[in-house]
């Protein structure tokens, strides 16, 4: 994909939760977790009945997010609909430390 102009939007984040921020308050569930890489919020992927993840990017505009499941690190922007293979890796690239993993 074209270079993304997002990535200096990600900062040093600490995840919301080890859930959903708002299906653990709603006492619903969800498939897959997305950690945004702006604010540390945790959301439900696409896959989820609530999509928590997209709507949090509607809402806020923080472009970044990281797959939030154990063993994966691939990262997404939103803004661009563009894929990264590995977020941690380029964010070593960017002087960054190792953003919270499962
Ligand atoms: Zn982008
Ligand atoms: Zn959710
Ligand atoms: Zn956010």
């Amino acid at each position: 994909m074209a270079v993304c102009q997002h990535l200096n939007q990600i900062e040093v984040v600490t995840p919301s939760g080890d859930g959903c921020k708002e299906c653990l308050e709603m006492g619903d569930s969800w498939v897959h977790l997305r950690l945004c890489m702006s604010c540390g919020h945790v959301g439900c992927c696409d896959s989820s009945k609530n999509k928590h993840a997209t709507k949090h990017f509607n809402s806020t505009h923080h472009p970044i997010m990281m797959s939030y499941q154990p063993g994966e690190e691939w990262g997404w922007c939103f803004v661009d609909q563009g894929y990264f293979e590995s977020l941690p890796t380029i964010m070593a690239q960017m002087g960054m430390p190792a953003p919270p993993v499962r």
